[in-house]
């Protein structure tokens, strides 16, 4: 801290605004990660009217955006109707991969590894890790990669059930352990040996149904069915459509300490399986002028291991979801990524986005320019009621309203 101070002209208000690490102990964010100088908090919103699989739920969001909270709540009020949001998890299943190189006769070594797959599972599973809490590797692939730049590569898959943790150190664990046998039975050699954040088996789908007069009318939800569709042919369009997805499921992952690089990486590798980027989730219309959406993305998430049982606060958010499972927790999510979703196309259609969203910014443009207290809607307020919703008005408004204060 004190090089850094020094290196950057820290003030002793910024070193001691740093140094604060809020809601974890010194132990515990140190154990985190290395070179820990201080903290950095987020809000922790909940988001309200959740109905998924027919149960409430209150939703932990941690995010840096506004409106997102606001809008998923809205969206799910309007999607409460019956057993509300429906979503379904697969499996929590995922892959770990064993690159070999310099393997000759690539295929025949391919039938060798599938001739002896219950002996690799079997070992697989004699490492010890997941068995006890009902996991473990289930199945195994092979792909054959002839002539590249490297010569043969032979890839296995193995197929792990994760259960209820993300995975990753899980499936790295296993992979490492069954390289060596790999070698042997194959004749090559073995480079990365790590799981595929690729979570093509471990699916979430989730959907749900709007009537029109929810949305505020016929052509409100004819205007989302074709903004969907508009996704569905613009890959420009569709990246927006999902960044929409992910303001739900990336805030309620913050809030539960996932690893929301590896759900990103997953999600987008899934949105571009067809080969072009394609939207996680549709809209389409019913005779009736109801309007039904259906999302379908991996998550790899987990109520057990990596951050979650770690930070205090991740364990609070799993507390107020009252998950117990991964599976849980990815439906969970999965239905706030469709909510979010409808928001943020509703408010495409019905207004523009600006608007709300510019009211919240308004705010933050506001503090930023340094109003505190009541000051901050005042110089809000004046900024959108002049159309100006800009920093340097902000701080031209901070100084004229203090002035009269
Ligand atoms: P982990 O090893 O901390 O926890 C998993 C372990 O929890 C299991 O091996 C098992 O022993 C135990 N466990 C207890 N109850 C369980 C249950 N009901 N179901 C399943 N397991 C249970 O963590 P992890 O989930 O294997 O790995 C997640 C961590 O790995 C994250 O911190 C992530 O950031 C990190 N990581 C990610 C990548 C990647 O995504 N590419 C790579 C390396 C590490």
């Amino acid at each position: 801290m004190k090089l850094v101070a020094e290196w950057a002209d820290l003030s002793q208000d910024e070193v001691e605004l740093l140094k604060d690490l809020g809601n974890l102990s010194r132990d515990v964010a140190t154990s985190m990660v290395e070179n820990v100088i201080g903290g950095m908090t987020y809000p922790f919103s909940i988001a309200t009217n959740f109905r998924i699989n027919s149960k409430d739920y209150l939703i932990p969001m941690v995010i840096e955006e506004p409106s997102v909270i606001a809008a998923a709540s809205n969206a799910a009020k309007m999607m409460r109707e019956g057993a509300g949001i429906i979503a379904k998890a697969s499996e929590q299943l995922m892959i770990g991969q064993v690159h070999l190189v310099k393997v000759s006769n690539p295929y025949v070594k391919a039938g060798i590894v599938i001739e002896r797959k219950n002996e690799i599972l079997e070992y697989a599973n004699q490492q010890g890790v997941l068995v006890k809490h009902g996991g473990g590797a289930r199945d195994l692939s092979v792909r054959v990669i002839e002539g590249t730049p490297i010569g043969n590569v032979l890839i296995v898959h193995l197929v792990v059930d994760v259960k209820d943790a993300m995975g990753a150190n899980a499936v790295n664990t296993i992979v490492e352990a069954v390289a060596p046998l790999l070698e042997k039975m194959t004749g090559g050699e073995a480079r990365l040996r790590i799981l595929s954040n690729y979570a093509v088996y471990r699916l979430v789908r989730a959907w749900g149904k709007v009537c029109a007069e929810e949305l505020g009318g016929g052509e409100v939800a004819k205007g989302i069915y074709e903004a969907s569709v508009l996704a569905e042919l613009d890959p420009f369009r569709a990246v927006t459509h999902n960044k929409g997805i992910m303001n739900g499921v990336i805030a309620v992952a913050l809030a539960t300490a996932q690893d929301h690089r590896a759900i990103e990486a997953g999600a987008h590798a899934y949105a571009s399986r067809s080969g072009s980027y394609k939207p996680l989730s549709i809209w389409r219309l019913d005779e009736g002028g109801e309007l039904y959406g259906y999302l379908e993305m991996p998550l790899q998430v987990g109520v057990v291991g990596g951050a979650t049982r770690v930070h205090p606060v991740a364990r609070i958010a799993l507390k107020i979801l009252g998950v117990k499972t991964a599976k849980e927790l990815a439906e969970v999510m999965a239905a706030v990524g469709l909510a979010q979703n409808l928001a943020a196309l509703r408010a495409l259609v019905v207004e523009g986005i600006q608007k709300g969203h510019m009211k919240l910014h308004a705010k933050n443009l506001a503090i930023m320019a340094g109003a505190t207290g009541d000051l901050i809607d005042k110089v809000a307020n004046e900024m959108i009621k002049a159309g100006k919703i800009r920093f340097d008005y902000a701080v031209e408004l901070v100084e004229k309203l203090r002035m009269q204060q």
